[in-house]
Order: structure tokens, then C-alpha cells, then sequence
């Protein structure tokens, strides 16, 4: 088992309530968000990010970044992964970060998990009878660097690299953002909670609704097939929200 596979496996049962694996204590306890379906967002709990600046673009952005060394995950990176697809986009889909695939070419989504993620757009929207393709969507992760053996970014390292995902959304200001796992989730609503809860939720980013699924690298795992259908069914809440 690898270390990507190891975090998934422990995030899985951390999702089912096994939160004592190898801790004595008992963790504090957490409180859940209260999960509603209509009105179908959530209040954010978290402070604001500050604003981006006026007049800002993809353009910009990337060249603020530049060659970027604010946290440690540059050190390892062959390639930045900025984003890639419609800058008009009305809907966004944001992931963890990149993993090798991207890492070599700099752009999100290309190894495994990203060729799942296209299926899973495309065919849920052909099923679905809406007119869309991968392109017509943008697409970027939480962190822009790889971070080492694909492990989960740090809060300090989403932190820094969050100011520009929060600019990026700013800047296309879509109709609708879907989390791809938990770490998505948690950095753009502020919850908490697993995947597992949170999945087939609305929440929001600013005034933004976010659509919590599943990350397209844990629906690669055998066991975790029961989550594909639960998967489609989030792209479709999400895909006629934006289209209809
Ligand atoms: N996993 C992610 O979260 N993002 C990518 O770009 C690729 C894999």
C-alpha cells in the first residue's frame, strides 16, 4: 500500500466515525454541521479571506505567483499547476493538488484520477443531456505544487497557496464550485467534517454554492465502489444546477 493509498484507507474509516485508530486520548469532541438540504447552502464559519484585488485575472495571477517559493512544496515541484480549461467557466471544480502526471506537465487532472474526473464530467453530462465537455469547465486545486509522496497539504502550505485559489475563483466568479474530497471541502467551506458527510451537500464560498463529492483518486480504490453512483448523483445535483 502505498502512502496515497494508506491516507485514503484512513480517511475512509476516519468518514465512518473510526476516528481512534491509533490515538489513546479521545479526540475533543466535534461538532457536526448542521446538514440541510433546502435552503441549500450552509453558512461559512471561518473569517473571510481578503478580497481580491479589483480588476483581477487568471493572467495576473499566475504572474503574482511567478516563481513561487512561499511554502515548502516548491522545493519539490518540476512543474506549477495553475489550472486549465474556461476562464468563464460557470462551474469550477477545485482538488486537492497535483499529483506526478500533473506535477510533469503543469496542468490539473491529467494522470488516473483526472481521466476518471473527465469520464465522469462528460459522461454524466451526455446522460444527462447537457452540452458540455471537460474543456468548457475550469479546473485547479486547493495547493499549486505537489506536495512530497502525495501526501495532504498542510494547513500553513493551503494557506498560503488558498489566497490565489481564492482569487482564481474570484476572478471567474462561477455560478457553482464542486470540492473534489475532503480537502477541497474543508478549505472552501470551512466544515470540518469527512467527505462522507459532507458529500451530496450544498454549501458555500463567499456567496458561491459549493457541491461536496468525492475525489476522483478515492473512487479509484475497489473498495470504494458503493461511492461511484453517490459520485454521479453529486455531479448531476451539480451539473443541472449550473445548466438547467
Ligand atoms: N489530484 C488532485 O487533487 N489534483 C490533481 O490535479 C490531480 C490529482
Amino acid at each position: 500500500m502505498d502512502a496515497d493509498d494508506l491516507r485514503h484507507y484512513l480517511e475512509f474509516y476516519q468518514d465512518l466515525g473510526v476516528k481512534d485508530l491509533y490515538r489513546k486520548a479521545a479526540p475533543p469532541p466535534t461538532k457536526t454541521p448542521a446538514i440541510v438540504e433546502e435552503p441549500r447552502v450552509i453558512a461559512v464559519s471561518t473569517e473571510l479571506p481578503p478580497l481580491a484585488p479589483a480588476g483581477d485575472t487568471l493572467l495576473k495571477i499566475l504572474e503574482d505567483i511567478g516563481d513561487c517559493r512561499r511554502c515548502p512544496l516548491h522545493a519539490g515541484r518540476n512543474k506549477l499547476v495553475f489550472g486549465v480549461g474556461n476562464e468563464q467557466s460557470p462551474l469550477v471544480f477545485v482538488g486537492e493538488g497535483p499529483g506526478a502526471d500533473e506535477d510533469a506537465q503543469g496542468i490539473p487532472f491529467v494522470g488516473k484520477a483526472g481521466q476518471l474526473l473527465t469520464q465522469m464530467i462528460e459522461g454524466t453530462a451526455k446522460k444527462e443531456g447537457i452540452d458540455i465537455l471537460r474543456k468548457d469547465i475550469y479546473i485547479c486545486n486547493v495547493v499549486k505544487c505537489r506536495p512530497p509522496e502525495n501526501r495532504t497539504p498542510e494547513p500553513a502550505e493551503m494557506e498560503m497557496c488558498g489566497q490565489f485559489l481564492y482569487r482564481q475563483l474570484s476572478a471567474i466568479r462561477p455560478k457553482a464550485i464542486c470540492a473534489l474530497g475532503g480537502t477541497a471541502a474543508r478549505a472552501l467551506t470551512g466544515h470540518k467534517e469527512g467527505v462522507t458527510k459532507m458529500r451530496g451537500h450544498w454549501f458555500q464560498w463567499r456567496d458561491i454554492p459549493v457541491m461536496v463529492t468525492y475525489h476522483p483518486s478515492f473512487l479509484l480504490r475497489a473498495y470504494n465502489q458503493n461511492a461511484k453512483r453517490e459520485a454521479w448523483e453529486d455531479l448531476k445535483k451539480v451539473l443541472h444546477f449550473v445548466y438547467d
